[in-house]
């Protein structure tokens, strides 16, 4: 592909990617209540064990929309990705304030299941019930 194409398809996905955020509901409207949420996220690749790259995302619930989806951390992985909306919103909503999601990534590199596993511990305070 040339590099034209190339840079046409990457800002094709990111105004793809703010139309979803722009569309979806708001956290706070999900899970009201919800007063801060952090996310330590871990990569592993399919044939490894070890984690290979850590990140912390704090999440702004304020503003920040219900959609937690993550890109595959490999760059030459077509298609991938993670979405962890459903299950993260699940467990939130049923008042878990420390636990962990996996999920497997659905995308191809070369032509082969990508299967790059991100792991993601979530921290979240609530407002306490009246
Ligand atoms: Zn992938």
């Amino acid at each position: 592909m040339s590099i034209y194409g190339k840079a046409r398809e990457a800002s094709e996905r990111f105004a793809e990617r703010r139309k979803r955020e722009d569309e979806a509901p708001r956290l706070h409207d999900e899970v009201p209540g919800l007063r801060t949420l952090r996310l330590e996220v871990e990569e592993q690749r399919a044939s490894s064990t070890v984690a290979e790259t850590k990140h912390v995302r704090i999440v702004v619930v304020d503003h920040a929309p219900a959609l937690f989806v993550l890109p595959c951390g490999d760059g030459d992985c077509r298609d991938g990705g993670h979405d962890l909306t459903g299950e993260i919103l699940a467990r939130l909503r049923h008042g878990a304030t420390d636990f962990t999601v996996e999920d497997r990534c659905y995308g191809s590199v070369r032509d082969v299941p990508c299967g790059r596993i991100v792991r993601v511990r979530i921290k979240a305070t609530v407002a306490s019930a009246r």
